[in-house]
């Protein structure tokens, strides 16, 4: 069985619709949340993601846009994350925000016990799994072979032994062209897996970042496919968001 591993879209449909045209064939998707916040098309990637089936693990921006974060939390959230929630409560329709708003919560396990999908940390969705402490800790908590996670928008990964996990990064030839990176995946050790984002890469990588994970043969393949940057930062311009949404776009931060 493949599985095609998309995180953290943020309603950006150039890129969305780039990873489905570049991605092999697969079986099923895992979703790992944040498919709203930050892109000027909420409710077209949120009608893609719908089509796409599969599973979808909550993220803090689905539960910011659909109006179902607590205020607390809410009042947290930097200016522009809430900047860009409020707009995109406005636009979404009622359908939509309700599907946002009824997603849930992860861990989810779609293969039973040896997969595990979330948005953050194992423990807590809001966490970020971003260096070797948050690493030796998910794999505290988690006690899947793999742990499919988002929210840093970073594609990188960690392998384990609980005492010293090693990180692991797709080490690519360019940055402009479509691109793989595989990664055999060993049942001796545990891994914590970020597929990146598709919608706002934060590596320095404007590409587009996606992953498929294939059950039979024990491999990971990390992908980066190049998108219509600009259109998506035009269409962010229109929408009247933040400058910085759009500039960020073009630099892959
Ligand atoms: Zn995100």
């Amino acid at each position: 069985m493949r599985t095609l591993l998309i995180s953290d879209i943020h309603a950006n449909l150039q890129a969305l619709e780039a990873v489905l045209a570049a991605a092999p064939q697969y079986d099923t998707v895992w979703n790992l949340g944040d498919v709203v916040g930050y892109g000027a098309n909420p409710n077209e990637v949120v009608d893609l993601a719908r089509k796409l089936g599969g599973i979808v693990v909550r993220g803090n921006h689905d539960r910011a846009c659909s109006g179902t974060m607590e205020y607390y939390q809410y009042r947290n959230l930097s200016w522009l994350a809430s900047y860009a929630a409020d707009w995109t409560q406005q636009v979404l329709t009622k359908e939509n925000q309700l599907w946002l708003s009824k997603l849930r919560r992860g861990p989810l396990r779609p293969l039973g016990p040896r997969v595990l999908c979330v948005h953050g940390m194992p423990n807590d969705e809001n966490e970020y799994l971003v260096n070797k402490w948050s690493a030796k800790f998910a794999l505290k908590a988690s006690r899947a072979w793999i742990t499919f996670f988002g929210h840093t928008h970073l594609q990188e990964g960690w392998i384990s032994d609980m005492q010293n996990p090693t990180l692991l990064r797709p080490n690519f030839q360019s940055t402009d062209g479509p691109e793989r990176f595989e990664v055999a995946l060993d049942h001796k050790s545990r891994y914590l897996i970020n597929p990146g984002s598709v919608g706002q890469p934060r590596d320095g990588d404007r590409r587009a970042a996606f992953a498929v994970y294939d059950e039979n043969e024990a491999m990971l393949t990390w992908y980066r496919v190049p998108y219509k940057v600009l259109t998506a930062q035009r269409r962010i311009r229109r929408a009247g968001l933040p400058e910085v949404l759009a500039t960020r776009l073009r630099d892959g931060t």
